[in-house]
């Protein structure tokens, strides 16, 4: 196994892991351990080429760094991706191979699930690490973060309301929701048992029928999820979907989702709010999941207790940066970037 330092400015350290024997190629990127070690998830994916899989891994890793100091963790950003296809080139002698990269970096980095991952995968590399979190067995295993994930969006999604229509009660409200995999469905399920109306799409059909049986979801079609008339469009698939192409499509008064990066710029986050839409940053709705992780990482004793004090915490966060968006009339995704900056300032000083 091969690990070699790529140089960068934006980010404190990042390595290309390959291996020969097993056919491994991937990289590490550490954007900051300021705030402590360097913890996000690991993703195996198909991409177009090394230099795709190298800025996915900086942009995700950056993402990380804002995403812990928002929810007030002692953790910086961090994350890993190896480039394959995970349902034929992923085999235990390849993840076990990575393993070591991760061992090599001495916790200064810690993996855990992402796209392309699970949790027997998790337990492969802590044959070789004890750097990884996420696993489903162990002392402080913390299992699958989609249900805290799920709920720490639920509890974004009524600070929204609250502050959008004055009070955070979801009986009658109608919600869409794009994506019904781990996230997405949860979130379903919170949304229901509190009186939502929901409207779902997915690229999945037996996701789609089984929201329409077991919840009464009514579904839409991929493209038209933008146009639902609705209260909160909530994406919970893929980033990038909040673009000048779906802005102008959107009649909703709230975005509130669970997925990663849903902003294609920054630019995008000015034009929701140019529209009078309220937009719950990701990166502090998301949170739930890697507070769940970092029970795990940081070894908690008591994992429902720091996870229920965490996610208040995080609620109350989402508070202030919209109060704080809408006394300034700016969007408050740039509120949420200067919240952690300041966090990081702080903990610098
Ligand atoms: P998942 O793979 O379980 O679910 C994603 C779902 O979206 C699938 O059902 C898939 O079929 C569907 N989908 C894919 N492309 C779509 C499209 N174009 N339109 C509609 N549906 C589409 O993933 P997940 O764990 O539920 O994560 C969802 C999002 O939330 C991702 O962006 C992920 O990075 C983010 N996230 C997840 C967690 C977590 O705890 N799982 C934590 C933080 C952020």
């Amino acid at each position: 196994m091969k690990i070699t330092a790529v140089p960068s400015d934006s980010h404190e350290e990042i390595y290309r892991v390959s291996d020969a024997d097993t056919g491994l190629l991937g990289f590490i990127a550490l954007h900051s351990t300021q705030l402590g070690p360097a913890a996000g998830g690991l993703r195996m994916r198909l991409y177009a080429n090394e230099d795709a899989a190298l800025t996915d891994v900086k942009r995700l890793s950056k993402g990380m760094t804002y995403k812990n100091a928002a929810a007030d963790l002692p953790l910086g950003g961090g994350k890993a991706v190896i480039v394959g296809d995970p349902a034929k080139d992923k085999t235990p002698a390849l993840l076990r191979a990575f393993g070591r990269a991760i061992e090599n970096l001495e916790g200064r980095y810690y993996t855990a699930e992402d796209m392309g991952m699970s949790p027997a995968d998790m337990a492969t590399l802590a044959e070789e690490t004890s750097y990884v979190a996420g696993l489903a067995d162990g002392a402080f295993a913390s299992g699958d973060p989609s249900p805290i994930t799920a709920r720490g969006i639920f509890n974004a999604i009524r600070v929204t309301c609250r502050h959008r229509f004055g009070g955070d009660d979801l009986n009658g409200r109608h919600v869409a929701i794009q994506g019904l995999g781990n996230v997405g469905w949860n979130l379903a399920l919170l949304l229901k048992d509190a009186g939502a109306d929901l409207t779902v799409t997915d690229v999945d059909q037996d996701r789609i029928n089984r929201a329409v049986t077991e919840i009464g979801a009514t579904p839409v079609a991929l493209d038209e999820i933008y146009a639902v008339k609705a209260d909160v469009f909530a994406p919970c698939a893929i980033g990038g979907i909040l673009n000048a192409d779906t802005i102008p499509a959107l009649r909703v008064s709230i975005v509130a989702g669970g997925a990663n990066n849903q902003l294609a710029t920054p630019e995008d986050g000015a034009a929701l709010n140019d529209r009078g839409i309220l937009y719950a940053p990701d990166f502090v709705a998301n949170g739930g999941g890697i507070i769940n992780v970092a029970t795990e990482i940081l070894k908690i004793a008591d994992r429902p207790a720091y996870v229920a004090q965490k996610l208040s915490a995080l609620e109350a966060t989402m508070d202030t940066i919209l109060t704080k968006a809408h006394k300034n009339n700016v969007s408050p995704d740039a509120v949420a970037v200067a919240t952690v900056a300041q966090k990081m300032d702080r903990a610098a000083a």
